[in-house]
């Protein structure tokens, strides 16, 4: 029988390998992501097949990773992944 860690380890292989080959068509719509519970982070696209978040987009702010256009804080973007 697998232990708790064999099951985490052969599922975590599944899906990396599922993220590889897919060709992430199908994305699903803009929704909330946050990366513990009640702290947002901005919107993700995530493939509809694996999982995986193919498209993010920041909170407008004075962070790196945003951009200011004329002013105004704007969303940026970010592909994560092709
Ligand atoms: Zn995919």
């Amino acid at each position: 029988m697998e232990n708790r860690e064999q099951m985490r380890k052969r599922h975590e292989a599944e899906i990396e390998a599922l993220e590889k080959n897919c060709l992430h068509v199908k994305l699903s719509k803009w929704k909330d992501y946050s990366w513990a519970p009640g702290h947002l982070s901005g919107r993700v696209k995530v493939c509809k097949n694996c999982g995986k978040i193919i498209k993010r987009d920041k909170r407008p702010g004075p962070d790196s990773s945003t951009i200011k256009e004329g002013g105004k804080w704007k969303y940026l973007i970010v592909t994560t992944a092709t």
